[in-house]
């Protein structure tokens, strides 16, 4: 199943995008005045967009916009209209919370069959879909999708990795969805209990609501046998859902344009960049009704290419995300995202794919404490000292490298947690 839009002309499918995006703006100017406000504020707005490269010229909405607007002030709809509520965890305060119509609702279930169609799901098949459930849109958003390609789903949630491991071997599900760390968890999980992931019989793993690398990729499918695709998406623009990695190619994920628009900035000034520049991924959403945005920043850095895909898909494609704006850290001059480690650490081969990246702070001096686990039978001074000397190779500083005792490190249960900063706030 190859949805139309998938595949389509790139003329034909800017002419939807354009009509979907100006009645997305006579909506938003019809329902929430203070955003038509800010249009009018910026000088646009007055008449419909012509072109959808004048949209670069539009005012952008952040998550502060969001937060601002708790608990429903960015609605563009009456209440009796909005069928669910979803949102962010709310780790640092209150949740931001978006809100869907049925229309909404049915538009999500599509994409994120699009989604399991990308990674390879086949009606009749069976999901075992391990993203929490809750106010975080992956269990739910997952469920819906999985139903409306027709696919069983064993709604099992986060957490209790044991029981996870009982349904995966007593019931043989056909793919798997959860975060990139977490499917890790369990392969190791039950590699612990004396069982092999790769008995389960998996054909694919759906991850995603976390940057991860090729390494991993590498990681999961070496440990579960099975194809291993990224899936991206955000509460703000709909959920999961957003874009996900074909199977045949695994180079960047299809964006679903037909109604989300995307573009990437230079997030220190805001201007377009152009394909394989690396900037912070902006989404427009053309169809949603509830919560629509209109230029919403991720925070998200990734890079676009709309060259043809080998699958078939017209699509444009993003880089998977290389980090998130706020994970970024500087050592000693030099910008890093978690992610560029990770890859360096899985790379190495004896050590354990797990690591917890501590800053602290020395004489005025920011410093760095890569941690890692050996792997059983490993030299781990070794390993470490070899990491060390291919950290300071790729960013030119200085990184200690800790290794830690085999299982003492933190292990994932949804979103693992890489950086821990304990600099003073200064
Ligand atoms: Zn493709």
């Amino acid at each position: 199943m190859v949805f139309w839009a998938e595949t389509v002309d790139r003329h034909e499918l800017a002419a939807v995008q354009l009509t979907r995006l100006n009645s997305q703006i006579e909506r938003v100017k019809r329902n929430l005045p203070a955003l038509a406000h800010r249009f009018l504020e910026h000088g646009v707005g007055q008449k419909p967009v012509a072109d959808l490269e004048e949209l670069s010229a539009w005012p952008m909405m952040t998550k502060a916009d969001l937060r601002a607007a708790y608990p429903m002030g960015l609605f563009g709809a009456a209440r009796h209209e909005v069928a669910r509520l979803q949102g962010s965890s709310g780790t640092r305060g209150k949740p931001t919370l978006v809100g869907y119509s049925q229309d909404d609702l049915a538009m999500w279930a599509e994409v994120v069959a699009r989604c399991l169609t990308l990674v390879g799901a086949e009606r009749g098949q069976m999901l075992h879909n391990a993203y929490g459930y809750g106010l975080f849109t992956g269990g739910l958003g997952l469920h819906a999708g999985a139903e409306h390609l027709g696919l069983t789903v064993m709604p099992a949630s986060g957490g209790v990795t044991s029981r996870q491991c009982l349904l995966l071997e007593d019931l043989r599900p056909d793919g798997l969805a959860c975060t990139p760390s977490y499917a890790l968890n369990i392969a190791e999980h039950l590699v612990e209990t004396g069982k092999d992931p790769r008995h389960l019989g998996l054909k694919w793993a759906i991850l995603g609501a976390e940057p991860w690398t090729e390494e991993m990729r590498r990681e999961v499918e070496r440990a579960f046998g099975c194809d291993a695709c990224d899936i991206y998406g955000l509460s703000e623009v709909i959920g999961p859902g957003v874009a996900a990695e074909c199977h045949e190619a695994k180079d960047g994920l299809h964006v679903h344009e037909d109604h989300f628009l995307v573009e990437v900035i230079d997030p220190a000034t805001g201007q377009v960049l152009e394909d394989g520049e690396d900037g912070e991924l902006i989404f427009t959403t053309l169809t949603r009704q509830v919560s629509p945005v209109i230029r919403y920043r991720t925070g998200d850095i990734a890079s676009l290419n709309h060259e043809p895909c080998r699958c078939g898909r017209t699509t444009v494609r993003m880089s998977r995300i290389k980090g998130r704006v706020d994970d970024m850290f500087v050592l000693r001059g030099v910008n890093i995202f978690p992610s560029e480690i990770e890859r360096l650490v899985l790379a190495q081969g004896q050590l354990a794919p797990v690591y917890l990246l501590r800053l602290t702070k020395r004489a005025a001096m920011s410093e760095l404490t890569v941690e890692v686990e050996a792997l059983a039978g490993q030299d781990g001074e070794a390993a470490a000292r070899e990491l060390g000397r291919r950290l300071h190779d790729t960013f030119g500083v200085r990184m200690a490298v800790s290794v830690k005792d085999p299982g003492s490190l933190p292990r994932s249960e949804g979103k693992a947690k890489r950086l821990i900063d304990e600099r003073d706030p200064s």
